[in-house]
Order: C-alpha cells, then structure tokens, then sequence
C-alpha cells in the first residue's frame, strides 16, 4: 500500500516536471493582461490627442492634471498629461470618452511606491515634448509664410497709385477751361461795349 501511493504521487511529479509551464518567472516576466484590463497608467499619443480636455473634465476624482499648448494656427497639442494613479478609480470614463481613441491602458500593473503623492505618471515623455517642440516651431514657420502670402503687395499698387496721380492730374486739367483765358475776354467785350458807347 505505502508503496503505490509513493509510485502514484512521483508520477504526477514527473508529469508535470514535462508538462507546460504554469508559473511566471515574476518580476522578469509578466503575466499578459486582458484587453479590458483597467490598470497601470494611462497612456496617450500627443500627434493624435486634440488637447480637448474632455478625458479631464470627465474624471469624476480630479485625477488628471493636463497641460495644453496653443500652435501658430490656433491648434491645441498636450504638452504634459499627468495622471495621479493614487487618487485615479480606475472607472475608464476619461479612456471611453475620448474622440480619438488615443488614451489607453498601458497595463503595467507592477507600479509601486512608499507614498502615495510619488504615484504620478506624465503620459508625455521628454522626447514628447522636445518633437513637439520641433512641430510648434515648424507650425510658426509654415504659418507665418502663408500670412506673408496672403498679404496685398502694398508697396506695388502704392508706386502704381503715384504712378496714375500726374496722369490723372493731366487729364484732369484737359478737361477744365483755361481760366486766364477768359478774363482777357471779359476785357474785350467791355471794350467793345465801350467803343459802342
Ligand atoms: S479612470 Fe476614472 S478616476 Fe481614473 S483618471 Fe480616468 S476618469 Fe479619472
Ligand atoms: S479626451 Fe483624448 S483627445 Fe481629448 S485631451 Fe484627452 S486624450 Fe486628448
């Protein structure tokens, strides 16, 4: 009896010392979350995020912190977005109401502080900002050359508008009657009234 039960109990052993894997190597590996896993930080991609805040004004505890840049043509872009994991509820309004369906999930659940005023995550990285800097300065550029473009070419009708003015001026005074020359005629006729007389 003590015999089989020790033979019985080394072959489930060694069917699963073969067998797959069940256990993750934690924390080298992670274990792949579901796609409706709300956890981690948010994350978002500011080339598709329009800056309308509405993922903000959503959120129902106040914990998101957004920052947002006006370009040269009158376009917001994010410039830091921050999220405060410690006062978030993990509810998923900010990620379902936003018109572009950039914010997401990151789902790294493996996020640990000693406090709880540390657990805040920017969804903007450094080079974020700095590429979106490069854009601005592109956008200014781009804008200005087309408001350059859209302007009247003042100094040109202005040369042509002198240009007209002793034209003008010209024809002008062809067409009036010679003043000067009437009073001389004036005088004749007087004297020939008077020879009259
Ligand atoms: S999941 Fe809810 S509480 Fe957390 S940031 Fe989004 S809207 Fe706010
Ligand atoms: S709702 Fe979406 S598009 Fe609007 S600011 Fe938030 S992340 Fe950007």
């Amino acid at each position: 009896m003590f015999g089989k039960g020790l033979l019985t109990g080394m072959g489930v052993t060694i069917k699963h010392f073969f067998g797959k894997k069940e256990t993750f190597c934690y924390p080298e590996e992670k274990l792949p979350m579901a796609d409706g896993f709300r956890g981690g930080d948010l994350a978002m991609d500011w080339r598709v995020c329009i800056g309308c805040q509405l993922c903000s004004m959503a959120c129902p505890n106040k914990a998101l912190d957004l920052t947002v840049v006006t370009d040269a043509k009158k376009k917001r872009h994010m410039k830091y977005y921050l999220h405060k994991t410690g006062r978030c509820l993990f509810c998923n309004l900010c990620v379902e109401v936003c018109p572009v369906h950039t914010l997401h999930w990151d789902k790294n659940y493996a996020n640990s502080t000693w406090n709880k005023e540390d657990m805040i995550h920017d969804a903007m990285t450094d080079k974020d900002r700095s590429d979106l800097e490069v854009f601005l300065a592109d956008v200014k550029v781009k804008a200005e050359a087309e408001a350059a473009a859209d302007k009247p070419e003042a100094p040109k009708t202005e040369g042509k508008a002198q240009a007209d003015k002793p034209a003008a001026k010209a024809a002008d005074s062809a067409k009036k009657p010679a003043a000067p020359k009437a009073e001389p005629k004036a005088e004749t006729a007087e004297k020939k009234k008077g020879g009259e007389a």
